[in-house]
């Protein structure tokens, strides 16, 4: 994969070009930030471009031996390693590759979840296990087949069994020449510290509205005013707005929900939003998660609605329609409070308290912030 095919992050896309080519690269690099920013991406990017024969100013060349064999991952001196669902005691990222190989020849924007539906059928947590720490050490303590850099690209460290850890430890501590481990981590505070320590730590920031609609009509051909929508509601998240326009009529669905919560929460009527919980509640949580984003942008559709400004507004013939009359309950005294509520439903969401308790409270605050 080149710089140039990962989303926006100029800066770190710079940075790091521009500390390998002067020679003062680390030799671990933690890269961080919010799922959907492009981390893996990145990772997969300097790989190539520090196993590349040619490299240039800004990125890998693409077409030279090194280049070819990085984006069909058989580079002999390019490891992946990634959680895995432990079969055996000798199972490592080996047995994998076939499945990775998939899912990155998709494009390097994907998260855990979709990673463990192309593993497993079953709702199974993946781990870094054991036996990957030692062949993390076989792979990376032996010099070069192509006299270059040898590196390690770990997604989701956070995820080792502290085995495997002991190993990634002894390899960060005894850096041999011209290695370069690259972690990939959404959760860095669930990383040990001495793992951390070792690391020289780049945070990615999550992607501007007009990044993520540029990429999803460029790579995904949507036309421009739905591209600024979804865009809109996927938070900066490349990956969130992907997963928002792989489901059927994604906007019809979320925008039915929104208007039957509203409705019930404005009519007080607790039967049907037990109901409306009860249906919000059977669907996956990415599913949830972007219903939570698709009602957040709708609160603040509404709300500058009222400003009587359509310049500003982006919404579709039949939110707009709806607008017309819904606007007005949002005002600001409640429009903090919406957006708050809807913020905290999403954080619990994702940390996996239950969601029918949460809806169902959100919906009942919802009730008395429609009166405010
Ligand atoms: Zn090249």
């Amino acid at each position: 994969m080149l710089f140039k095919e990962v989303i926006g992050q100029s800066i770190v896309k710079n940075r790091l070009i521009r500390q390998y080519r002067e020679g003062r690269g680390p030799h671990a690099l933690l890269l961080s930030g919010p799922e959907g920013c492009g981390k893996l991406a990145m990772a997969w990017s300097l790989a190539d471009y520090l196993l590349c024969r040619q490299p240039g100013d800004e990125d890998a060349c693409g077409v030279c031996p090194a280049c070819r064999r990085v984006k069909k991952l058989g580079h002999p001196d390019l490891h992946f390693s990634f959680p895995v669902i432990r079969k055996s005691e000798s199972t490592t990222c080996n047995d994998y590759l076939e499945e990775w190989s998939r899912m990155l020849q998709q494009g390097a924007y994907f998260g855990l979840s979709d990673w463990i539906d192309q593993i497993s059928s079953e709702a199974k947590s993946p781990i870094i296990p054991d036996a990957e720490g030692d062949n993390i050490l076989n792979q990376m303590m032996v010099t070069s087949y192509e006299g270059g850099y040898k590196v390690l690209v770990m997604w989701l460290p956070e995820r080792m069994t502290s085995s495997a850890a002991n190993n990634l430890l002894k390899f960060l501590e005894e850096p041999t020449p011209k290695t370069v481990a690259i972690l990939v981590s959404d959760h860095p505070d669930q990383i040990l510290p001495t793992i951390l320590s070792r690391t020289q730590q780049v945070e990615m920031f999550r992607l501007s509205d007009a990044e993520v609609a540029e990429a999803l009509e460029s790579r995904n051909g949507l036309d421009a005013s739905t591209a600024r929508q979804v865009a809109r509601i996927a938070g900066g998240s490349y990956l969130a707005a992907l997963r928002y326009i792989q489901i059927d009529n994604a906007t019809d669905e979320f925008f039915e929900q929104f208007v039957a919560l509203m409705r019930m929460a404005y009519a007080r009527d607790v039967m049907g939003l037990q109901r409306w919980t009860d249906k919000i509640s059977a669907w996956n949580r990415e599913r949830q998660k972007m219903f939570l984003g698709y009602a957040q942008n709708m609160i603040r559709e509404n709300f500058v609605y009222n400003f009587r400004r359509p310049e500003l507004n982006y919404m579709n013939d039949r939110e707009a329609a709806f607008a017309l009359k819904f606007a007005k309950f949002i005002n600001e005294r409640n429009v903090v409070g919406f957006m708050e509520e809807l913020g905290h439903v999403q954080k619990d969401i994702e940390q996996n308290v239950n969601a029918r308790t949460v809806f169902f409270d959100a919906a009942l605050r919802i009730t008395i912030l429609l009166r405010k």
